[in-house]
């Protein structure tokens, strides 16, 4: 037994996958009951009357090409959220097993936990610190019954990085014991590098990337996990076979193959440029108390009046988040870094 075996639910060891229909381009489909005839407006390339190809060798090659892993470390989800999701249905027996937390941070863990019956353990990150890992008191309060830890960086809500010596303090700690998972859906905004290239080494780190944020395409719904390969092995079995939609399929391998890197990196530059100039007006108004430093495209920020500031800005026709429901964040909203017109608008909103 390997130590994935050993620390994932028996019953998704033992389990017998759905055996999908195998996917071969060039043969004739009489496997899949499907209907032998394009829809007539049908503009796709494989043909919507035919399911698309389960975990799709294309879209696998480029994420891994892009991300610099090996394709059998990469898992390719319903956006990051669905990946979540697996890991904990995959790993967390009901009433039994717990993830950790370190609040304040993105609320889907907690809320997949939930769903899967799995306890949370909060270790808060450090208020006084700039939200800091406590990777100490992390490692203090981790008992037998955690089997994943997730570890949110760049942060959402308060937009820190994470130390990566602390991350790695905490994964060495629980190599065998449980698996960190990182979560670097803003990375591309900070300039840290992922630690996707420490997987190989430490099987027990798994990362979350995700199209959503850098890339501009929360739409298509296009997550990645990258783990050890036993990981995504086990997971491949409880993802729904036709889990991405030949659709978002083809359009994302045609839009990434299209994507410059030169334009991704103005665009990152471009929300970095407009994060620090936001950063500077949002602290100069009288309303606000704080703007705490942020690596990701987004700000968080402290107001005197937050109820206030949010109806004004709604009465401007501008949304943004409010965060006062986090604990250290009574006060604080957070703020998408949009175009300069936008940004210009809730600065005057806020005037
Ligand atoms: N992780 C973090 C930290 C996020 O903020 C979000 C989205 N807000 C997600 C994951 C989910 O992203 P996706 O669109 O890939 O499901």
């Amino acid at each position: 037994m390997n130590w994935v075996t050993a620390l994932a639910r028996p019953e998704i060891v033992a389990l017998k996958p759905y055996e999908h229909a195998a996917w071969e381009p060039r043969v004739t489909r009489l496997h899949a009951n499907e209907l032998p005839w394009r829809v007539t407006a049908d503009a796709s390339i494989a043909g919507l009357n035919r399911y698309p190809e389960p975990q799709a060798r294309a879209l696998i090659a480029r994420l891994a090409a892009a991300y610099r892993v090996p394709p059998e470390a990469l898992l390719i989800c319903r956006g990051s959220d669905e990946a979540i999701d697996l890991l904990i249905r995959a790993f967390c027996r009901a009433g039994h097993d717990a993830v950790m937390l370190c609040p304040p941070t993105f609320g889907m863990y907690a809320v997949a936990a939930q769903i899967q019956g799995a306890e949370v353990l909060n270790v808060p990150l450090r208020a006084d610190a700039g939200f800091a890992l406590d990777s100490r008191a992390l490692l203090g309060r981790c008992t037998r019954a955690v089997k994943l830890v997730f570890l949110c960086s760049p942060n959402n809500p308060t937009g820190n990085l994470l130390s990566e010596s602390a991350i790695l303090e905490v994964a060495d700690a629980l190599s065998g014991r449980a698996i960190v998972v990182v979560d670097e859906a803003y990375i591309e905004f900070s300039l840290r590098q992922s630690l996707s290239s420490q997987v190989a080494r430490r099987p027990q780190l798994a990362v979350l990337r995700t199209l959503s944020k850098a890339h501009g395409l929360a739409g298509a719904r296009l997550g990645t996990l990258i783990a050890d390969p036993d990981v995504v092995a086990l997971l491949r079995k409880v993802i729904a076979p036709y889990a991405v939609p030949q659709l978002i399929l083809e359009a994302v391998v045609r839009l990434l193959c299209a994507q410059r890197p030169r334009t991704l990196n103005r665009r990152i530059a471009q929300v970095r440029a407009e994060r620090t100039r936001m950063q500077q007006a949002l602290a100069a108004l009288p309303g606000v108390t704080a703007v705490l430093p942020s690596e990701a495209n987004f700000l968080l920020a402290r107001f005197k009046d937050p109820g206030t500031a949010l109806a004004s800005a709604s009465a401007a026709g501008i949304c943004v988040r409010d965060a006062r429901g986090y604990p250290d964040l009574r006060d604080a909203l957070r703020i998408t870094v949009g175009t300069p017109e936008q940004n210009q608008r809730l600065l005057k909103a806020w005037a």
